[in-house]
């Protein structure tokens, strides 16, 4: 029998409010609603124990890419488990999963990437990049380069190393700051700017934000630039054209590293294989995680350039680093078949022709809607913004802003998606069909509709 169908709803929720710490929660609100029990999923749809079925414009945390209900990843699984459960890749070990993963991997990323170090998810992902960066510039013979520079609002994990990198302040506040010698500028949100400049000079003057920091520290303390193509947590956050292609020529003017963290851009989200190769730069470290097994089990990594890579093996000797999960065989089996699903579909190209552009062109109509200020989409990766006022753009007060309508409008009409301060973001399977984004438009509609 199904774990859930050993119990009825209430008592899952009984049960869950009583004993189950949830991440990124109030209790206390919690308290009063109780949790909504998912219990099952398909294609792009969840269902829960009290019986709705829900669409998901999320991906469960961005990550189901190739949609529920693959019994290929689950059979990759548990021929795995059967064949290999669990060993190590330390100790002079590897074994087959790990291994072909990387071969594969290596094939879909640009050629400087040749090597790829395994970690359980995009927070182990975002510490291991933070030690490499480190010990490479030690390597060169340069330890005073310690300073990496990320973004205000960008979320990176939560581990200790993940919150630091991060430029969420709640996440700051709640034990300090942890990781020394981490800084943050203002990302590239043209929408939340005063919207004086054109997208593109706004984007060249965010960029130049990332020079002005190099210089107040000093070029020879500054080891890397770290973002994601397009923030995902923080709002999705697409930067104007200019952008990407201007930190790029101060990351090599500068001759720091550049990392993209596409543990929601990679594997397809954008239509292209990784958030690098839609924005075109050339980074040294790519983090990953979340899509490589659309989230069926737990696997991330970091992608090691050559730039990187040849200095961490020529001179490095033993790297003090890693998990006892690194390249885990089942989950990278799930891994493996899981960028086959990709490949035998072309989703990733789907996402590019298709069902990207669809989409993008009924978000459109949304923009349309009198309590929307701003509508953006590139590949399946979407956001809009709430205002009160279309002509002054206006925000709204707390109580009816995008939290709201996520909470308790949305997902109460059977269409996920969720709030990021009054930005409501989506980002659905690389599987939806066009029924399926007329069917979330048409929800999306309907909530805004309630939400005035
Ligand atoms: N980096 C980015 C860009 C993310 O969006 C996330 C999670 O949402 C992480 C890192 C952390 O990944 P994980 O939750 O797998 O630790």
């Amino acid at each position: 029998m199904a774990i859930a169908d050993s119990r009825q709803g209430s008592e899952w929720k009984d049960l869950d409010g009583r004993h189950y710490l949830h991440p990124f929660t109030d209790h206390k609100s919690l308290a009063k609603t109780g949790s909504r029990i998912v219990t099952r999923a398909d294609g792009v749809y969840i269902f829960d124990a009290d019986g709705n079925k829900i669409l998901d414009g999320m991906s469960g945390l961005w990550c189901v890419n190739a949609g529920y209900g693959r019994d290929e990843l689950v059979d990759a699984a548990a021929n795995q488990m059967r064949e290999l459960p669990y060993y190590n890749s330390f100790f002079q070990c590897a074994h087959p999963p790990s291994i072909e993963l990387s071969r594969m991997l290596q094939e879909i990323t640009q050629p400087q990437f040749n090597r790829v170090f395994y970690t359980g998810s995009g927070s182990e992902s975002i510490d291991t990049m933070i030690r490499m960066v480190r010990h490479y510039w030690e390597l060169k013979g340069e330890p005073q380069r310690k300073t990496l520079i990320a973004r205000k609002n960008a979320y990176h994990g939560s581990t200790i190393g993940g919150a630091s990198l991060g430029g969420m302040k709640p996440m700051h506040s709640q034990g300090g700051p942890m990781v020394p010698r981490i800084e943050h500028i203002d990302q590239p949100y043209w929408f939340g700017s005063d919207r004086s400049l054109s997208p593109d000079e706004f984007g060249l003057q965010a960029a130049q934000l990332l020079r002005q920091k190099i210089e107040a520290l000093g070029p020879d303390q500054v080891a890397a630039f770290v973002g994601e193509p397009i923030q995902g947590a923080g709002g999705v956050i697409i930067p104007p054209d200019s952008y990407w292609p201007e930190i790029q020529k101060i990351c090599d003017e500068y001759g720091i590293l550049l990392v993209t963290d596409e543990v929601i851009c990679g594997f397809g989200r954008l239509g292209q294989w990784f958030g690098a190769d839609y924005f075109d730069v050339k980074p040294d470290l790519m983090t990953f995680a979340k899509g490589v097994t659309s989230g069926y089990l737990p696997l991330g990594g970091v992608m090691v350039g050559d730039r990187v890579a040849d200095a961490l093996i020529d001179k490095g000797g033993e790297f003090y680093h890693g998990y006892t999960y690194s390249g885990h065989p089942a989950a990278c089996a799930v891994a493996i078949e899981n960028i086959r699903i990709l490949q035998r579909e072309n989703l990733v190209e789907r996402v590019r022709d298709d069902i990207g552009p669809y989409l993008a062109e009924r978000w459109r109509t949304l923009a349309e809607h009198p309590i929307v200020g701003e509508t953006r989409m590139v590949g399946l990766m979407g956001a809009l913004e709430l205002v009160a006022d279309k002509s002054s753009l206006a925000r709204f007060d707390e109580k009816i802003g995008a939290g709201t309508l996520c909470r308790d409008f949305l997902v109460n009409n059977g269409l996920v998606m969720r709030a990021v301060g009054d930005t409501i973001v989506v980002a659905p399977p690389l599987t939806l069909s066009h029924e399926e984004a007329d069917e979330l438009i048409g929800k999306a509609w309907k909530c805004l509709d309630l939400t005035q």
